[in-house]
């Protein structure tokens, strides 16, 4: 009998305890948690990510804004104004919503934010201190939101067979890490992956971060595993997942849905975040 992981229920109660930490914030310290999410360039999906990011936001007491930075905006101008957010004593979170338009290094952007900042957990110094197994100020959202996902069921993840599908640094290389952290034993696949199903098979635990509706059918399910799908695809006027939902919830033992799984998540990680930034920076 295959479980529904509620991803929205997680989040509400995530949600709750760090409404309780921000008013603890203020009450011991005055400080208001305030998030600042850079956005360059009008892509239609990250405005509507951003502003679900404010939105969260305001509804546990934080404070935030969104910096809208047009698409020809120089990589220097921008890094130029991240360090401004840097060394602004009454922000505690920085994000730039990825992607940035061509032209603009990812990875020099990303590098320019403090790392006590990076709420996004993507900053080398987070990134570097999570594949040496330290603990890093700030972990990757979405991988941080996959954990609490697996952990809420209650399996245990040590010396679990765990199939990772996705290698980028966003999602599949940081939930490789944490899993790795909590000792199951971990396999990344990707695009030149042989024998996909075969390798799928193997896991007790399946994340799918690909970005490729379907691409997950039940038969490639082992019977009980549990599974996690990243994927946010539209098709027509649906979103999906990686995982074709139908057929693998027969075989699974535990599945997020696309959407109310992962997605809910991701946010609630990125508030976390924030408010451990603000205490943080508060306590300095
Ligand atoms: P990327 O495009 O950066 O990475 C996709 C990965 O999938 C790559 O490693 C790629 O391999 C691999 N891949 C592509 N095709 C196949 C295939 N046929 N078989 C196996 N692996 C394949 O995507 P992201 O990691 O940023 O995002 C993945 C998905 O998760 C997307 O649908 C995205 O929308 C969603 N997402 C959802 C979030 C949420 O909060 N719910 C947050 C972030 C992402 P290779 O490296 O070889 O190219």
């Amino acid at each position: 009998m295959v479980t529904v992981i509620d991803g929205k229920a997680l989040a509400r109660k995530m949600r709750g305890e760090i409404a309780e930490g921000v008013a603890r914030l203020k009450a011991k310290t005055g400080i208001t948690p305030r998030l600042v999410v850079v956005l360059v360039g009008d892509d239609p999906a990250s405005i509507v990510y951003v502003r679900n990011k404010e939105k969260g936001a305001a509804e546990l007491g934080m404070s935030s804004e969104t910096r809208r930075l047009p698409s020809s905006i120089k990589q220097d101008s921008l890094i130029e104004i991240i360090k401004e957010l840097n060394s602004d004593g009454l922000v505690h979170g920085i994000l730039v919503q990825l992607p940035l338009p061509k032209g603009i290094s990812e990875n020099e952007v990303v590098a320019a934010i403090s790392p006590e900042k990076d709420v996004d957990g993507l900053h080398p110094l987070n990134m570097g201190k999570l594949l040496r197994g330290e603990e890093p100020l700030h972990l990757p959202c979405t991988a941080q939101g996959v954990i609490e996902l697996l952990l809420s069921t209650g399996i245990e993840l040590k010396g679990k067979e765990a199939v990772v599908v996705g290698r980028s640094n966003i999602v599949g290389k940081p939930v490789a890490l944490l899993l790795l952290q909590k000792h199951a034993t971990v396999t990344i696949c990707h695009s030149r992956t042989r024998d996909l199903g075969g390798v799928i098979k193997r896991g007790d635990i399946i994340v799918a971060a690909v970005g490729s509706p379907g691409l997950i059918h039940g038969d490639m399910i082992k019977q009980g595993a549990a599974i996690v799908d990243v994927g946010t695809n539209r098709v027509g006027e649906k979103l999906v997942g990686d995982v074709d939902f139908e057929s693998a919830r027969e075989r699974a033992g535990f599945i997020t849905p696309v959407p109310g799984g992962v997605g809910p998540m991701t946010i609630t990680m990125l508030l976390q975040n924030t408010l451990r930034a603000a205490e943080l920076l508060s306590s300095k």
